[in-house]
């Protein structure tokens, strides 16, 4: 019986020693070959020149190097560009680049559809399939850093990483930990903890361990100023209420990150876009470190909820600056192909540009 290869994308660091050690090689194999994967995006035994030959081919024996692949690739006129990734056949799971002047960002997703059910988003409407691997996670990362290439320099175009694509990356902690360890390795991706970002809807006991973990920058997904309304749009706050999730935030602040958290809140036209509501989130947040980042709802197919209007997000944000809280308004980037924040939705339904082998070409996939 043959035994089924490892898979030493998504084995960090410690575990990639443990494999070399097990194979009867030095920790630095570990290192060496994190650097052709992470550093010079080489996915291929027999490129790494600085193993030996007898190395190199053991290796393709008995491991392998797999990322999952590219069914889809959409550029939007603003440049945002999104990729759907293939997962077992008819499901996919999307991967969003946000180029601006002097950073690259790139949204990742952590979970083939999710379990959270929150009322404005799309990713909701699909329910929950199941989590990502550590290397489908970070072979995200890895297929956009080869699909962008490098600078002329050498350095490379996705600088920022933020997991507010599908799915709850706190739901699947098992596989997210191990991924944000890749991405802040030095051997890894080598990206400094504050350009990674996890966004959560506030699972807070896993908050709670998180902080215990690792310390990369949080999000969390607030929406709402009070439990009442807070329960019909994030429905795990009936589980988790403002006050326990906000308790573990300023912990985490304070505790772990050592600088603000970023409170995301949607706007929503006559739901949560008062400026009661924004004096109610003033007080939640004030003398705390936290910053609010206003997001104008995105629209998709089959929702009742309306993008407030510009007027009313202006006056909003006015009403927490005047109250000594920071805030800002976040530009929507790509929603002519809907990569827009809670616009991912895995589905294979538009006329557009399909990876076939190398090639790229335009074809109609489920013409409606
Ligand atoms: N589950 C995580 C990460 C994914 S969502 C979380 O909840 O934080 C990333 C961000 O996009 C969240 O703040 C989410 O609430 C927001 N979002 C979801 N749907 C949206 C929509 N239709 N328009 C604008 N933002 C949306």
């Amino acid at each position: 019986m043959t035994e089924a290869r490892t898979n030493l994308f998504g084995l960090p660091r410690q575990q990639m020693e443990a494999f070399f050690a097990e194979l009867g090689e030095k920790p630095f194999r570990a290192r060496q070959i994190m650097q052709w994967l992470y550093r010079q995006g080489v996915d291929d035994f027999s490129a790494m020149t600085d193993l030996s030959k007898s190395l190199r081919s053991r290796l393709a024996d008995i491991a392998e190097l797999h990322v999952p692949e590219i069914i889809v690739e959409q550029r939007s006129s603003d440049d945002t560009r999104k990729w759907m990734l293939g997962m077992d056949g008819a499901q996919g799971i999307e991967t969003v680049f946000i180029p601006e002047t002097a950073r690259g960002t790139l949204c990742i997703s952590s979970q083939v559809g999710c379990v959270l059910d929150c009322s404005f988003c799309s990713t909701a409407q699909q329910g929950f399939n199941r989590n990502l691997s550590t290397a489908e996670i970070i072979g995200q990362v890895w297929l956009a850093n080869r699909e962008l290439g490098y600078r002329p320099d050498g350095d490379r175009i996705v600088t920022n990483v933020v997991f507010m694509g599908m799915g709850e990356p706190l739901a699947n902690y098992r596989n997210v930990v191990p991924a944000l360890d890749i991405l802040t390795d030095d051997f890894g991706f080598g990206l400094s903890r504050r350009r990674v970002t996890l966004s959560t809807s506030g699972l807070v006991p896993m908050l709670e361990r998180l902080g215990e973990d690792c310390n990369v920058a949080l999000a969390v997904s607030l929406h709402a100023p009070d439990n009442a309304l807070r329960n019909q749009l994030v429905p795990i706050n009936r589980k988790h209420p403002i006050e326990e999730l906000l308790d573990a935030c300023w912990h985490y602040a304070d505790e772990v990150y050592g600088r603000f958290i970023t409170f995301e809140y949607v706007m929503l036209d006559g739901v949560n876009d008062s400026p009661a509501q924004a004096r109610d989130l003033a007080r939640l947040m004030r003398g705390r470190p936290g910053k609010v980042n206003l997001i104008p709802f995105n629209p998709f197919p089959g929702t009742h909820y309306r993008r407030s209007p510009v007027a009313a997000i202006e006056k909003f944000r006015e009403v927490l600056l005047q109250a000594g809280v920071r805030a800002t308004i976040r530009k929507t980037r790509g929603d002519d192909i809907d990569a827009a924040c809670g616009q991912l939705a895995g589905r294979v339904n538009d006329r557009t540009r399909v990876r076939l082998g190398k090639k790229m070409i335009q074809i109609a996939v489920n013409p409606s």
